[in-house]
């Protein structure tokens, strides 16, 4: 129990990856606010997990875009638990199409949640890792920020923020303690990557050199591990998660 007496605000946590880093948080310890936006029953049935497993948690609806809601959430947390230790930036969506049909609407509504809405939250939850001195922000990237993706120009350009906004606020706060750091993750078994077509999933599969899809579990230990002190030197880094996929 590494970060018994933490709290941990884990954005979009009511499914995939967001569900298994908020069910991670909690077995090792932290109390979770499990945001959603529009997944209240699925938000509630992992809070439900969590307490049945001796944990504590509750859902908290607030889209991440929104400067007020965000707000609103962070002093529901405040309220409830007293105090916020650990913010995982992991909500997300992709609107992918080729440059020439994507509307300003899709780059937007992409932008406004993966990097708008990390740069909210971050802002939401820093005065009290100020005051603390302490406090620990993980970025759910992905490999698509790194190496770009045809069709998906907003989503590898947010994900590619998503790496400055890391890097700035690493340094930014690093002087009180406040550790910041992202994930990138290659292609994981959720809600996402089952909209692809059966022939591109078996293409996917094959560039990875572990040769499978990675699971929800695969990035949810690693951010955990970020959060805990052993982690304590790891500062302003983007740590793949892929398989193999980029390196
Ligand atoms: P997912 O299954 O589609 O889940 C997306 C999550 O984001 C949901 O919990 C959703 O909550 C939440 N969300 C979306 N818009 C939101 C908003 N405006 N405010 C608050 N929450 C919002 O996706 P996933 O695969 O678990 O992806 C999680 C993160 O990992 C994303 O940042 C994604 O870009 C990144 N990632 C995924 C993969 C992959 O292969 N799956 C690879 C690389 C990176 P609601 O349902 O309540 O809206």
């Amino acid at each position: 129990m590494k970060l018994e007496g933490q709290v941990a605000i884990v954005t979009g946590g009511g499914r995939g990856i967001g569900s298994a880093i908020a069910i991670a948080l909690a077995q090792e310890g932290a109390k979770v606010v499990v945001n959603y936006s529009r997944s209240a029953a699925s938000a509630e049935a992992v809070v439900s997990q969590i307490i049945e497993a001796g944990g504590e948690a509750i859902a908290v609806q607030a889209d991440v875009a929104q400067a007020t809601q965000v707000e609103r959430m962070v002093k529901t947390t405040l309220e409830k638990y007293g105090r916020v230790d650990i913010l995982i930036n992991n909500a997300g969506i992709t609107r992918d199409k080729l440059l020439m049909r994507m509307s300003e609407e899709d780059w937007d509504a992409v932008m406004n949640t993966n990097l708008k809405g990390a740069f909210l939250c971050a802002k939401a939850v820093v005065s009290a890792f100020m005051r603390q001195r302490s406090g620990v922000i993980i970025n759910v990237g992905s490999v698509i920020g790194k190496v770009g993706a045809a069709g998906q120009a907003n989503y590898s350009a947010s994900k590619a923020g998503l790496v400055g906004l890391t890097k700035s606020l690493a340094k930014e706060l690093g002087s009180r303690s406040v550790r910041v750091n992202a994930v990138a993750p290659g292609f994981i078994e959720t809600d996402m990557t089952a909209a692809l077509k059966p022939e591109q999933m078996e293409a996917a599969t094959k560039m990875v050199p572990l040769g499978r899809l990675g699971k929800v579990e695969d990035i949810a230990n690693v951010v955990a591990f970020l959060c805990t002190p052993a982690a304590a030197y790891i500062q302003g880094e983007v740590i793949s998660i892929d398989g193999g996929l980029f390196m």
